[in-house]
């Protein structure tokens, strides 16, 4: 372990950073948006990436070792593979990825893995173009297939897709995603519905809980806990028994998993948040432009760490769902 480090009252360390480029999507998913009237952040406020370089380097130097880009929809942001160079120029073999729609890969794929990306996650939550279009509130479905065929086509391996059930929209498509996923090759993860849309429309009964997901597919599918190498990885994994791969689960609320939780997240605006349900915001951005040192940032950075809250409070009665919603906190 480096002597410096990121750690918390809790003794977890900070490995992972996840930075948000952009708060703004292509898409308009029901779990997470309204179809119209979403408060945007104003451009000046966003990060250049120059400064979303320098902020990661720090944390490279604080024995961060993995370095996700997320939104919004990263691709969204101009020039992206522009930021994974200079990201990826900080230090050799970093692991460096992505999570996105899709949308953009067919153009993108390529210069992102010239640029040094690592990884990609695609997030695709069905089979149907139709229902898609009523998920994602826009008709494009077969762009994300093609994206996801992009990615595969100049080398991006493992590629991992997110997917989200909801009562009433997809909760049937477990296993056909399963089977697909299998067949195409890609490692699926279902992550449960947060309370984390702006619409604040989440409730208990419309998630579907990991265990109903795990039931169906290992019917289909027989399933045996995979033995995994990352214990803070927020997926519990399982592989197929007949060796064809795996499927994952993120159950942030009927499993939560925070007492491995290795994560900080950097908003676009230049925010850490310790925890994706987080109350309080550290302002980078006003301490970046206000001239402070690398050595004062590093202090910043540990004070708020050491602040990281023990767990989510999903599950209690004191919950207060965050002003920002999963779009403009990056997920
Ligand atoms: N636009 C990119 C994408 O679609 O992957 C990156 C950002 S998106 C916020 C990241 C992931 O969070 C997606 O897989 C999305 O389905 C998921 N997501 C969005 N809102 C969510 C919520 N309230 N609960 C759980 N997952 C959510």
């Amino acid at each position: 372990m480096p002597v410096e480090t990121l750690i918390d009252t809790q003794g977890r360390v900070v490995r992972d950073l996840r930075i948000s480029v952009t708060d703004r999507c292509n898409l308009r998913c029901v779990y997470c948006m309204p179809a119209e009237g979403m408060p945007w952040l104003p451009k000046d406020d966003l990060l250049t990436y120059e400064e979303l370089t320098r902020f990661a380097r720090v944390c490279l130097g604080l024995g961060v070792t993995g370095i996700r880009l997320t939104g919004g929809e990263p691709t969204v942001r101009a020039d992206l593979p522009a930021l994974v160079r200079m990201l990826s120029g900080l230090k050799p073999g970093l692991d460096l990825s992505i999570t996105t729609n899709g949308l953009k890969l067919v153009a993108m794929a390529e210069p992102l893995r010239a640029a040094g990306l690592t990884r990609v996650n695609v997030s695709l939550d069905t089979l149907d173009p139709k229902r898609f279009h009523q998920i994602a509130r826009r008709d494009r479905f077969h762009e994300v297939i093609a994206g996801l065929e992009a990615a595969r086509r100049v080398g991006f391996t493992p590629i991992k897709i997110n997917t989200v059930l909801m009562r009433g929209f997809n909760e049937d498509e477990a296993v056909p995603l399963a089977r697909w996923a299998r067949e195409e090759g890609y490692e699926l993860r279902f992550i449960e519905w947060m309370p984390l849309d702006y619409q604040h429309g989440w409730s208990r009964e419309k998630l579907v809980p990991a265990e109903e997901i795990l039931a169906q597919i290992h019917a289909a599918f027989p399933l045996e806990p995979a033995r995994v190498a990352d214990p803070s990885a927020p997926a519990a994994l399982y592989r197929y028994l007949d060796g064809r791969g795996r499927v994952g689960v993120i159950a942030s609320v009927t499993r939560p998993f925070c007492g491995h939780c290795d994560r900080i997240r950097l908003t676009a605006d230049g925010q850490i948040r310790t925890c994706l349900f987080s109350l309080e915001e550290y302002d980078f951005r006003k301490a970046m432009r206000g001239g402070a040192s690398d050595e004062e940032i590093v202090e910043l950075l540990r004070a708020a760490v050491w602040r990281k809250e023990p767990g989510h409070l999903i599950n209690s009665p004191y919950f207060k769902q965050p002003e920002r919603g999963m779009s403009a906190i990056g997920g």
